[in-house]
């Protein structure tokens, strides 16, 4: 790894997985999941349900999570999200980065509104974006 990749590697301070549903059934599903997201990884923040929020299209809630549960929870979500569209993002300081280019889609790649991301993070923390 050259030394430029691990200083951008070292930029990311969390992530966020976004759990989107579109009806009452994938509600369901995004209801389960949440709860075994609980049980099984404590270290995960689970956030409220929103209608639609910020730069999101879709209702969802969040999870916020530390670096080091990445390795387990992305191929947990990858086996368990049971056709749920989940927006992965890592939070460098650059939400309108992070939530575009520095993403990654788990299946339905939906629209994210950019006019709520700024480019630098201001110092508040804001919830659930
Ligand atoms: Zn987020």
């Amino acid at each position: 790894m050259t030394g430029e990749a691990a200083a951008a590697i070292g930029a990311i301070k969390d992530y966020h997985a976004h759990i989107y549903y579109a009806d009452d059934g994938q509600r369901e599903i995004a209801a389960r999941l949440r709860e075994q997201v609980a049980a099984l990884f404590p270290a995960a923040k689970l956030g409220r349900w929103h209608a639609m929020i910020g730069p999101h299209t879709r209702a969802m809630y969040q999870i916020a999570f530390p670096r080091d549960l990445l390795p387990l929870l992305l191929p947990w979500l990858m086996l368990n999200r049971d056709g749920l569209a989940i927006l992965l993002h890592p939070n460098t300081g650059r939400p309108r980065d992070d939530h575009t280019r520095n993403a990654v889609w788990f299946g339905e790649v939906l629209p994210v509104k950019l006019e709520t991301l700024p480019e630098e993070e201001d110092d508040e923390d804001d919830a659930d974006a």
